[in-house]
Formats: C-alpha cells, sequence, structure tokens
C-alpha cells in the first residue's frame, strides 16, 4: 500500500495543479521523499501507480491540537448571567468548563494522543504541514515537568507518529490581560518567563532535528499576554523562523486594546514591532481599512481560522478588500472543531457573501473561486509555515489526490474539479503522500486504528 521515501517510486496522475497551473497526464518520480523528475503529457506506464487529480498538501498555519477532544462538547449555552437576567447568556462557559477540566487532568500522554489524532485528521483532510501554536508547557499544578520541555517532546512525537509536517510554535504567554496583568490559575500551564521560553525554542529546535523537514518559529501568544518589552525579545529567538500571534479576534479585545494604549491592536503591532514577511497575524478579524492596508504593504500573512472564528462567533474578517490591496492570507484550523482544506476555504468565501450578498467574492478575473482560494492559501501558508509547499522538482512529494472517478466530478477539469471538492461537498481526498509515503490511502491515515484507540483512551482519563 505504501513505499518508503527511500525505495524511490513513480506516481502517475491524469491531472496535477503544478505552479504554472493545470497539466496533464503528469508522472512525478520520488527519491528519498523529494520529487526528483515531473513529466507532463506523459502516457502511463504500466510499471505507474495511476491516481486522479494531484493537489500539493496545503499548510495549516494555526492550530492547537488538544482541543481537538472538546469539538462538539462546547455547544451549550451556560446560565444567564446573574445581573441583569434576561437571556445574555454566557457563552464561552461551556468551552471555560471544559477547558479547566482538561488543565485539570491531560498529562504528557493524553496531550500525545489527542495531538496524533487531530494530525491524522489533519493529513486525511489534506493538510500536509501544521504549524502547531503550543502553548501547554506546564504540569497541572503550573509547575515544570522534570523536562521542561516534556510537552513539547509529546508533539514532535505525534508528528512523527502521524508522518505530517511540523512547524513548531513554542508560545510565550506571562499575563492575563493588557498591561502586563499577573496571569491566573486557569493559565497555570501556560505561563513562562523569557529565559524560560528562550530554553524551550532551544529544546525545541533539537527535539525536532530528527523530523526531515521542520521549521521552529516563536509565538507571543497575543498582545494582553505579552508586553511591549517581551514582545521586543521575540524576533531575536525565532532565528531564521516564522512569528506568530494573535491578534484583534473579537471585539472585546480591541475595546481593551484601545483602554490600554489608545490604539487597536493591529494597529498597535504595525507601529511597535517590527512586522514583516516573517509574521503572522492569526485572524486579524476586527481591522479598518488603515490597519488592513498596513498588515498588505508590510508583507505579513493574515491566518484565517474561518470555521473556529464561525464557531466562536467572532466576526468576519475583510478578506476581499484585504487581497484586493495585495494582501496575503493562510488558513489554520485552530480549535479543530472541524478538519479540512475544503470546509475552511468555503466558510471562507460563504462568510464573504453572507457579508457582502455576492457570488464569487474571492475569484478573480483568471481563476475560479475554488482555485484562487485554494492558490492564495497555499502560497500565505507556505510563507507563515517557513516551508516550500508546491509539486516541483526538488521539493518534498507532499501531495494530496482527489478520487474524481466519484460521481461529483463526473465531465469536470482542471478548476471545476478544485470547485466541485470545496462547493460540492464531496469527501473527495482518496490518498495523501508525506515526502512520497503515502499515508492516507482510501480516505484512512495507515496508522488511524492505533491512533484512534490511543485517543479513547486518553478521553476516558480526561472526561471520564
Ligand atoms: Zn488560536
Amino acid at each position: 500500500m505504501s513505499q518508503t521515501p527511500s525505495e524511490g517510486c513513480s506516481l502517475w496522475f491524469e491531472q496535477a495543479l503544478l505552479p504554472d497551473g493545470w497539466a496533464r497526464d503528469v508522472r512525478i518520480t520520488v527519491a528519498d521523499g523529494l520529487i526528483s523528475d515531473l513529466e507532463i503529457e506523459t502516457p502511463r506506464a504500466p510499471t505507474d501507480d495511476a491516481h486522479g487529480v494531484a493537489l500539493p498538501g496545503m499548510p495549516n498555519v494555526h492550530s492547537h491540537a488538544f482541543q481537538r477532544a472538546m469539538a462538539g462538547l462546547t455547544e451549550a449555552r451556560g446560565p444567564a448571567k446573574s445581573e441583569g437576567g434576561g437571556d445574555a447568556g454566557d457563552n464561552f462557559w461551556t468551552w471555560r468548563q471544559l477547558m479547566y477540566r482538561f488543565l485539570d487532568r491531560g498529562g504528557p500522554e493524553e496531550i500525545e494522543a489527542i495531538t496524533a489524532f487531530a494530525f491524522c485528521d489533519m493529513l486525511e483532510g489534506g493538510f500536509t504541514r501544521c504549524a502547531e501554536f503550543h502553548y501547554l508547557h506546564n504540569d497541572p499544578t503550573g509547575g515544570s515537568y522534570a523536562d521542561p520541555a516534556e510537552l513539547t517532546a509529546r508533539i514532535v512525537a505525534a508528528a512523527e507518529t502521524t508522518g505530517i509536517a511540523l512547524t513548531l510554535l513554542p508560545v510565550f504567554y506571562a499575563h492575563s490581560t493588557f498591561g502586563g496583568a499577573e496571569s491566573n490559575h486557569g493559565q497555570r500551564r501556560f505561563i513562562t518567563d523569557v529565559d524560560g521560553f528562550a530554553d524551550l525554542v532551544t529544546r525545541g529546535r533539537s527535539l525536532t532535528a530528527r523530523l526531515p523537514d521542520a521549521v521552529v518559529g516563536v509565538a507571543p501568544h497575543s498582545l494582553r499576554a505579552v508586553t511591549p518589552d517581551e514582545l521586543a525579545a521575540m524576533p531575536g529567538l525565532a532565528g531564521d523562523g516564522p512569528i506568530h500571534i494573535h491578534v484583534a479576534e473579537q471585539t472585546k479585545e480591541v475595546d481593551d486594546c484601545l483602554a490600554w494604549s489608545g490604539s487597536r491592536p493591529v494597529e498597535w503591532l504595525l507601529a511597535n514591532a517590527p512586522v514583516d514577511e516573517r509574521w503572522c497575524l492569526i485572524h486579524s478579524t476586527h481591522v479598518t481599512e488603515t490597519e488592513r492596508r498596513g498588515v498588505a504593504k508590510a508583507g505579513a500573512v493574515v491566518g484565517l481560522c474561518p470555521l473556529t472564528e464561525a464557531n466562536l462567533g467572532d466576526g468576519i474578517f475583510p478578506a476581499r478588500d484585504f487581497v484586493a490591496n495585495g494582501g496575503r492570507f493562510g488558513i489554520g484550523t485552530d480549535s479543530n472543531i472541524q478538519i479540512g482544506v475544503a470546509d475552511e476555504l468555503r466558510m471562507l468565501e460563504y462568510s464573504q457573501r453572507l457579508a457582502l450578498r455576492a457570488r464569487g467574492v474571492m475569484a478573480d478575473a483568471h481563476r475560479s473561486t475554488g482555485r484562487a482560494l485554494f492558490d492564495r492559501a497555499l502560497s500565505g501558508g507556505r510563507q507563515a509555515t517557513g516551508a516550500e509547499a508546491s509539486l516541483k522538482v526538488g521539493l518534498p512529494a507532499d501531495i494530496i489526490e482527489l478520487n474524481t472517478g466519484g460521481v461529483g466530478f463526473a465531465s469536470r477539469s482542471g478548476d471545476a474539479v478544485l470547485d466541485s471538492w470545496i462547493f460540492g461537498g464531496a469527501r473527495a481526498i482518496r490518498s495523501v503522500w508525506r515526502r512520497g509515503k503515502r499515508v492516507v490511502a482510501d480516505g484512512r491515515h495507515i496508522a488511524r486504528d492505533a491512533i484512534e484507540a490511543r485517543y479513547r483512551k486518553a478521553l476516558s482519563v480526561v472526561l471520564g
């Protein structure tokens, strides 16, 4: 079923999306995990493994893998607020209750098992690299583990188990809100100081050294969790890696930032941090036109997480206007409530359609909606995760195959294949190769059974 990268293999596809567009009858030869040759308009040889449509694997720019375990458990509204009554319920109540339970009970084994489960879902959903925004560092009491990087090692192990490419983003988190406020009990597992954090980044680099193509960056959690002085230390710790930060996700954050500094969060960041192409601003939901243009001009990527932002009721990022200004975006699965490339891209487009009462919002003059969304998310994803992702000689053979034999693809080719996958709703991913190894076959990760069994056990500890 699968071929190891070192053996080398030849894969033949009816169509493939290459950097300069669609090609037919494509043979991709893999050696040592990399694409060693790529031929187009070449007939299938008897020895070729024949497949449907090949797409480059998509980078996932934002994930908190452990939150996968909470999917579907946080949809109740909770009690109405006591003051004032009415129906103004605390709609984060169930989420917070579950989060606290998790923080009390989730140990290294549980975190590794849940992370592997999330990574397995990502590969099946078309993501071949994950930027893991990793902020659980401490034990349930808030103290360090004997190895302070214990949980980082578990994330790395989960990447190794599943085969997903990892962009590790250790998170710096030190305060409960703007102005350097002291952290609270609920944050005890996230907290470090700058020196401890620098050690975590160094350890992250050595722990990921055994993975074939890991990237390590840094993630100051948000302007709430980090003071200006602490933020200033982050670019130096990132080395050549990317810098990610949550920003302007909800209106309360904007109001609190205005009260603290007189500036809105993205406005503050652009004025006070060296925001450039290394930066990925996660969410950026609430931006003015000036902020939007500023981010585009700086060349930073906006990390959009459309399903999570919809689930949390954050608001709608002005994607059409941002792209019109030359803005770059990637897509992330964030809370991992639901995992899939097509699902994120569809939600992104539909949110714009609902807000603007228009169709084909993210399409452009040369490309269909699905194609333009896919190309832009791929390009922004590459930049934000610090790793190439294309079907090109010399790059890792990270490939998604759509099963175009399915009836949803009847009489379709080129951009219509992408549109039918994204908007037609078919569960179409049949195979995924990571560095030439087929890690998803017939829609299932090759290690899914063992990963699921371990996950079920972990959930019985956390929720039982
Ligand atoms: Zn997040």
